[in-house]
């Protein structure tokens, strides 16, 4: 390493790397030594004169015992709860490695904020539930000293369902599951609904749920930076490259049937640098893909999916970027402070945004109309076909309304069930999954990171069982289905 730190000309940045910064402070005089040594080299080279040597402190660490793939909510929750979890202060080494600092494409940045424990899985209410929770007491969870507090700008408005003939059986099985699981959800007949909300038009609503507390919408980018700032406190290295290699060792056995499996165990990532050619070996005992909608592509990178069809080996990780829009509209007539986040019978939805009758809202693709997920353009004859007719029947006020801006961003989808990939995969067993959770991410960042943390320091799930949303589901092709995606 030595010899290589100097062929790459790289002499004060690692010097000091190596002895001070990361690896704690030291009272000798660095600096004379360092002089004594720009002297031996230049003795031994003549004539070369000393190079400004680089700083190399953006460097991710040569060892870490957790690497985590992606800087977003859900990387980030994951590292959160890893030191929080930890036995002994400083006990685990934790790196996340995000590959643009700016997240201009990432999902978390571009969602729309919404949080709702109206699902149809238990595990999908109790996630949601904690996150509630947890965002209600952000500053106990993320305050760091002398820092200001984090303003979430959470507006508990509620969302508000609707259901048509059709889908009101469903809709009250569903509310029945949340409201046993303890979400304080109400239903309500078209009369009520007139009488609550008189702007919307009932006509072909047969029920409407609506949630009376923890639900409603935040800032996305406040949680992100808040969680970023936490974890730099806790000593968590977040360094800006990409991940773009996987080096294991292999580990055959018999399973029961006495057939041949060969465990992979990572034990290397490199991580390319930004405007580099060059990469970082990191070794490490841990790594948790959290690269969100390219989770599947990073999960390809350690082998996975890339055996026979029909086999483990052969059985991808169904994650893929899917283009969602959201359009933002004004219209000084429409529904004021007490609005919800409505969901039509449509699927078309719509919430304030801030106080001066501004909206935001948009409504998810059918398989066939799925964009091209190449770029983030915006569609806007998609507003004018398939967001704005269904929200002016329900809203007749949104007849006339100015669309002002709009914007594109990846749901991390999953393509097998739509819903969450958390666990180790079997194979490669110490790639953990944190992804897929197909437009309902943001919200159950906070619970899904206190899960794999558990899995990974305690080795089980502890405080909500997320057995359903293991790997093994897509080679055993059994669903773990959610009926309320929106
Ligand atoms: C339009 C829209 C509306 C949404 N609305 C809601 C909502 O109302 N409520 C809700 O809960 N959720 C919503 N979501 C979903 C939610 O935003 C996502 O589920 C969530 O943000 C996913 O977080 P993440 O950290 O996994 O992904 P991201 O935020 O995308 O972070 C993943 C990161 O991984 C990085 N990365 C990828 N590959 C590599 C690599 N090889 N090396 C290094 N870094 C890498 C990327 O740069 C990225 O920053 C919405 C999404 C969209 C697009």
């Amino acid at each position: 390493m030595l010899r290589r730190a100097l062929q790459l000309g790289l002499g004060r940045g690692f010097w000091s790397r190596g002895l001070g910064t990361r690896r704690g402070g030291s009272t000798l005089d660095w600096d004379g030594k360092m002089l004594e040594i720009k002297k031996k080299i230049q003795s031994v080279l003549p004539g070369s004169a000393w190079e400004p040597l680089y700083d190399t402190s953006h460097l991710p660490p040569e060892h870490s015992d957790v690497v985590i793939v992606g800087g977003g909510v859900l990387g980030l929750s994951v590292a959160f709860w890893l030191k929080k979890l930890e036995q002994r202060q400083g006990a685990i080494r934790v790196l996340v490695v995000e590959r643009d600092h700016t997240y201009s494409c990432a999902s978390t940045g571009l969602s729309l904020g919404g949080i709702r424990q109206q699902y149809s899985l238990p595990e999908n209410i109790q996630l949601s539930l904690f996150s509630a929770d947890f965002l209600r007491n952000i500053n106990e969870y993320l305050a760091v000293l002398d820092g200001p507090p984090l303003d979430l700008q959470f507006n508990p408005l509620g969302y508000l369902l609707l259901a048509s003939e059709k889908g009101a059986s469903i809709m009250e099985k569903n509310v029945k599951l949340q409201r046993q699981e303890g979400a304080k959800i109400c239903l309500m007949s078209p009369e009520q609904l007139r009488n609550k909300f008189p702007w919307i038009n009932t006509e072909g609503v047969a029920l409407a749920s609506y949630g009376l507390e923890g639900e409603g919408w935040f800032d996305p980018w406040c949680l992100l930076q808040g969680l970023r700032r936490k974890v730099q406190s806790m000593g968590v290295i977040i360094c800006q490259g990409e991940v773009t290699r996987f080096v294991s060792s292999l580990d055959c056995m018999k399973d029961v049937d006495g057939e041949e499996v060969t465990l992979k165990r990572i034990y290397e990532v490199h991580v390319k640098m930004n405007q580099s050619l060059e990469y970082q070996p990191v070794e490490c005992a841990v790594v948790i893909n959290a690269a969100g909608a390219w989770s599947g592509q990073v999960a390809a990178l350690a082998g996975i999916g890339q055996g026979p069809p029909g086999t483990l080996k052969g059985t991808k990780l169904p994650v893929e970027p899917r283009k969602r829009y959201v359009y933002s509209w004004h219209c000084p007539q429409g529904p004021g402070l007490e609005a919800p986040l409505l969901v039509d019978t449509s699927g078309a939805y719509f919430r304030r945004d801030g106080l001066g009758h501004n909206y935001l809202g948009g409504c998810s693709p059918s398989e066939e109309e799925e964009p091209d997920p190449g770029d983030l353009e915006v569609d806007h004859d998609f507003f004018h076909h398939k967001v704005w007719p269904p929200l002016a029947q329900r809203i007749p006020v949104f007849e006339a309304l100015k669309v002002q801006r709009a914007w594109a961003g990846y749901y991390d989808y999953n393509t097998f069930d739509q819903n969450g990939v958390v666990g180790p995969h079997p194979l490669v067993t110490n790639m953990y999954f944190a992804t897929g959770f197909s437009g309902h991410g943001l919200q159950q960042a906070p619970a899904v990171g206190r899960a794999v943390a558990e899995l990974v320091l305690n080795g089980q799930f502890q405080t909500i069982n997320l057995n359903a949303f293991t790997f093994d589901r897509f080679f055993l092709g059994v669903k773990t289905e959610e009926f309320n995606i929106i």
